[in-house]
């Protein structure tokens, strides 16, 4: 398959072309349909296999420029993939002029602050300090309509189950979640089924 065998927007194409994206790899071709149709997954895969853009791709198409709200929510368990998936989100979305804010801690909160003042599609970051921002009002979940968890065993080892849970009963119900994780131990099995609606399982 190519990417042109998707309906894609020009915008998304174009910017695929810079990033010399010419084939969609495997986690892509299994997670591009699926999530066009609004569909819940769990996809097993390591980083390497080209999963942000598998998610990148579907949440930069499905966003709406207008909407002044984020509508994508990417929770990382680290700030170092935070900054990445921002860049690649940023990257995607380019000449659709999306704009991704990252959250994490380590940097001034008054920074990030100033920041989701301006609009932003789409926000990216670590569950402690995306509690914060929820916490002292200053990030707005209610217009989110897709939410995903990256590498969710990472997450969970690194004890941020509690501050997962708490954001997730902050966004609307109505929305897509796709779960990433290179293993499935029985916690984020256990996250899945609680927080997912009927979700496809995807191992790559
Ligand atoms: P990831 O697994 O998301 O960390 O992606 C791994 C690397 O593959 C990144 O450097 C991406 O820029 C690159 N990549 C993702 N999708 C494609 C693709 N379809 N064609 C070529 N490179 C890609």
């Amino acid at each position: 398959k190519s990417f042109a065998d998707y309906s894609l927007s020009d915008e998304i194409k174009r910017a695929l072309a810079v990033l010399k994206y010419e084939t969609p790899t495997q986690v892509q071709n299994e997670v591009l349909p699926l999530a066009f149709e609004k569909q819940d997954l769990v996809v097993k895969s390591k980083t390497g296999s080209g999963k942000t853009a598998s998610f990148g791709i579907p949440i930069c198409e499905m966003i709406a420029w207008e909407e002044k709200k984020p509508q994508a929510l990417v929770l990382t368990p680290t700030r170092e993939l935070a900054v990445q998936v921002r860049q690649d989100i940023t990257n995607i979305g380019r000449f659709k002029r999306i704009r991704a804010t990252a959250l994490y801690g380590k940097e001034p909160f008054s920074k990030q602050k100033e920041e989701l003042k301006q609009k932003t599609h789409a926000v990216v970051g670590t569950p402690g300090r995306i509690m914060d921002h929820i916490e002292r009002g200053t990030l707005d979940l209610d217009q989110i309509k897709f939410l995903i968890i990256d590498e969710a065993d990472e997450m969970l080892n690194m004890g941020f189950i509690d501050e997962v849970e708490e954001i997730i009963n902050e966004l609307p119900l109505d929305r897509i979640t796709m779960v990433f994780s290179a293993t499935l131990p029985k916690d984020v099995e256990n996250l899945c089924h609680k927080y997912m609606e009927n979700p496809i399982h995807i191992q790559i």
